[in-house]
């Protein structure tokens, strides 16, 4: 084993938003594609489990040990931006924030949205990040990938890839994303873009528990409907068990406000599930991602 880009049993709470996290066998941070596809095959050749995570700001990870391999795509960060064609190319670990001022400050129109999601560019293809109707998939071209069975590497073409609401045909895959070619409008007002993408990080600071410890939105809207109101209509706003909160400034979002363990915030989810479900019918699907519980992601 390649004791350079190995930890064993590291301790993954501080590689997630929510502050929570199991022990992981082996850990590891690739720098580049090569140490990525290095580390996915020694995964599978040696029969270990493997999971790639992003910038974990969608995970509840159990406190439990992981077995097998964690793969972080944080350090592989290499972002091309030709300002003139407008395509960009981005590997799994930019995160959305620097994509989206780098776009700006670029000149490039069509990434101003992503600015207040804070996961990485793999992250954001496979949940089909977004916000309103926005996602990476509007501008996406391609994206490259490696198979984690095979080995093989491809590169998908976005007719290839299916995206709906929060889902992408990559949660159904074994493919582990290297990095996208995306393309975005050239030729934009510099001033304009760069406060436009000002304006919706405040936007987001001021609606959203965006410096607390949490994983975003954590369930999917229903249909015609909206998770936050429906937790809010059930008077659930505040509610804890231990350290998990749900937030009094956005009710959709789950809170880590003093020490919470996994089970804290597994336990509230699943009682909001029930609750919502006796009192209106409804069953609310986490958007969040779910390792090392019995819970069907
Ligand atoms: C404050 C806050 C605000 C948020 N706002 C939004 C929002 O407005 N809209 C929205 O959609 N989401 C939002 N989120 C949720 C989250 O940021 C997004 O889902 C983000 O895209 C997840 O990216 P990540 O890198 O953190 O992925 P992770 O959480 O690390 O992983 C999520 C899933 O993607 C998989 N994955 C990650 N990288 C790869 C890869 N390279 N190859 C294969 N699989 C991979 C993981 O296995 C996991 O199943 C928010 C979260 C927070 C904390």
């Amino acid at each position: 084993m390649n004791k350079k880009i190995f930890t064993e049993n590291c301790n993954l709470s501080s590689y997630t938003t929510i502050k929570v996290g199991g022990v992981a066998e082996y850990f590891a941070e690739p720098r580049n594609t090569d140490e990525f596809s290095f580390l996915v095959k020694w995964a599978n050749l040696n029969k270990q489990r493997l999971q790639i995570i992003g910038a974990g700001s969608n995970l509840l990870i159990n406190n439990i040990f992981i077995k097998g391999l964690v793969i972080c795509t944080k350090k592989m960060k290499t972002l091309t931006i030709n300002p003139y064609s407008g395509i960009v190319e981005a590997e799994a670990g930019v995160m959305l924030p620097t994509l989206s001022n780098s776009l700006a400050k670029n000149g490039l129109q069509g990434g101003e949205w992503a600015v207040g999601i804070p996961g990485t560019v793999g992250g954001a293809i496979y949940m089909n990040a977004g916000t309103g109707n926005l996602s990476l998939a509007k501008n996406l071209i391609s994206v490259k990938v490696i198979n984690n069975k095979t080995h093989e590497k491809v590169e998908l073409e976005k007719k290839d890839i299916d995206f709906e609401y929060r889902f992408s045909s990559f949660q159904s895959s074994n493919l582990a994303i290297i990095s996208a070619k995306l393309h975005f409008e050239p030729n934009g007002n510099l001033e304009q873009l760069i406060q436009t993408t000002k304006n919706n990080l405040k936007l987001k600071t001021e609606t959203q528990p965006y410096h607390l410890p949490s994983f975003g939105s954590v369930f999917k809207n229903p249909e015609n409907n909206y998770a936050a109101k429906l937790i809010d209509d059930m008077g659930l706003k505040g509610f804890k068990i231990g350290g998990a909160e749900i937030s009094t400034m956005h009710s959709n979002f789950i809170i880590n406000n003093s020490a919470a363990s996994s089970r804290d915030i597994y336990e509230l989810i699943t009682i909001i599930q029930q609750k919502i479900l006796q009192n209106k019918g409804i069953y609310l699907q986490p958007e969040v991602r779910m390792i090392g519980f019995d819970y069907p992601n």
